[in-house]
């Protein structure tokens, strides 16, 4: 391949060293797992890729955002990434430590460099020289492909509820959450009960603290094992032959014998079944590892939405309760910054900074734009994005890469 321009030919320049810089390949943002394993298939392909991220290490989510108790939820061959399985003796859910060390190991087995601590600030075509333009705090870089990998959880949502900031006690959000050491005897209440509040009210109760889980929708539990077999596992199995809805009548009917009647302990089921309603709106069903017998025994309260903080340390929720509480643990999720970063695409909606076209059609834009990791499917989606990526730049980059033209400001080295 022609070298392009001078201080263009590695792909992992520092970007102290240039204040602009065209590339041949693509470049990758975010080094989380979906950014790993798009670098490790383009490499497989030889192509070079500069993966941008922001924080200083690779898949900062679950370095820096996740809690010690952690597991994967999904049995581990469902979130392996390309090209690389999970050790054998890694156990059906690995830890947040295994995966973490899994993650590393890939990163070296493919010799992926990200260059850390470089927020990627504004991505646009231009249209004058056919290249995307992508800018960083640091630098300036332009290239023929941009691989979105900025992930679902990019920022933290905080909700706005009235009397929030005069609250007295702690607010955290699960982000910040590690273990529940220093809430021992303390009552706390967790908003918002995906898997991630469901799990945390569990920590809680196993550190000796007092939670309570605020329920505002309706959701479904369902057991992470039915007869010790994974009910993902077994989802996606029956579904390869018989329809989703009979898939979820037998998912209901199941869990109903493992955990009982969730409507009882609070956590309504909604009119559609799991699996429906995962691929109508993208709601994901939370894997119930313990917490459902703790609200059972009492251990954990359940309350419906909240209405206001009304003084000092007291709730008041919207059946009129009041109760008070020392700290509030926000699970209430994150979103997507694309919209923040990236100008003028149709492959991104300016409402929620998601692929526009639904799943599997989300993965590639015009004029060498491409996302990863949006597909409301966790790493299972990454995989199937990742192959079809690597395999579109390198049918281009085989049979029409043609040099690309310098620019009117040639780099400097
Ligand atoms: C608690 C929790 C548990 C989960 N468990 C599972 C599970 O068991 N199985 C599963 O399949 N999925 C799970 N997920 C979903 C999770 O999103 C994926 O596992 C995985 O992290 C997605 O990888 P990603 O690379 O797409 O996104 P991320 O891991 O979020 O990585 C995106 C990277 O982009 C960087 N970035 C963002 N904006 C910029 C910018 N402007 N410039 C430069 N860098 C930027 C971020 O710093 C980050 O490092 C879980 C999520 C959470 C929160």
């Amino acid at each position: 391949m022609e070298e392009l321009a001078k201080g263009a030919h590695d792909p992992y320049l520092r970007p102290q060293t240039a204040p602009e810089t065209v590339l041949e390949g693509p470049i990758i943002v975010g080094a989380g797992p979906s950014g790993l394993a798009a670098a490790a298939c383009l490499k497989n392909q030889g192509i070079h890729a500069l993966i941008l991220e922001r924080a200083d290490c690779i898949a900062s989510l679950w370095q820096i955002k996740t809690y010690d108790r952690l597991r994967l939820h999904l049995p581990k061959h469902f979130c392996e990434l390309p090209l690389m399985p999970f050790p054998k003796e890694y156990p059906t859910y690995p830890t947040k430590q295994q995966f973490l060390t899994y993650l590393k190991a890939y990163a070296n087995m493919f010799d992926l460099k990200p260059v850390f601590d470089t927020t990627v600030v504004s991505v646009e075509y231009d249209k004058g020289c056919g290249l995307w333009r992508v800018k960083t705090n640091m630098n300036e870089y332009f290239c023929r492909w941009v691989i979105v990998a900025t992930g679902e959880n990019a920022e933290q949502v905080v909700p706005k509820i009235e009397g929030m900031n005069e609250f007295k006690g702690t607010i955290v959000h699960t982000s910040s959450y590690t273990s529940g050491v220093r809430f021992e005897n303390k009552k706390v209440l967790v908003v918002g009960c995906g898997n991630s509040g469901m799990e945390v009210c569990l920590d809680l109760c196993n550190y000796n603290a007092c939670p309570s889980v605020v329920v505002r929708d309706t959701l479904h539990v369902l057991p992470q094992e039915m007869l010790g077999i994974s009910t993902f596992g077994l989802s996606m199995w029956l579904l390869k032959w018989i329809p989703v809805r009979v898939v979820d009548w037998f998912l209901l009917l199941a869990s109903r014998l493992v955990i009982g009647d969730t409507d009882k302990l609070g956590l309504s089921r909604p009119t559609l079944g799991p699996l429906e309603l995962k691929n109508r709106t993208g709601k994901t069903p939370v894997l119930d590892v313990g917490t459902v017998a703790k609200i059972r025994s009492g251990d954990i309260k359940v309350y419906p939405g909240i209405k206001r903080f009304a003084c000092n340390d007291i709730v008041e929720f919207v059946d009129g309760r009041l109760e008070n509480f020392d700290a509030i643990i926000l699970a209430t999720g994150y979103r997507s910054n694309v919209t923040t970063w990236l100008k003028d695409t149709s492959l991104f909606s300016e409402k929620d900074g998601f692929p526009t076209k639904p799943f599997p059609e989300g993965w590639k834009g015009e004029s060498g734009l491409y996302a990863i990791g949006f597909t409301k499917r966790g790493l299972l989606g990454t995989s199937k994005d990742v192959v079809r990526i690597a395999e579109d730049i390198a049918h281009q980059w085989k049979i029409n890469m043609k040099p690309l033209k310098p620019l009117h400001h040639p780099p400097v080295s």
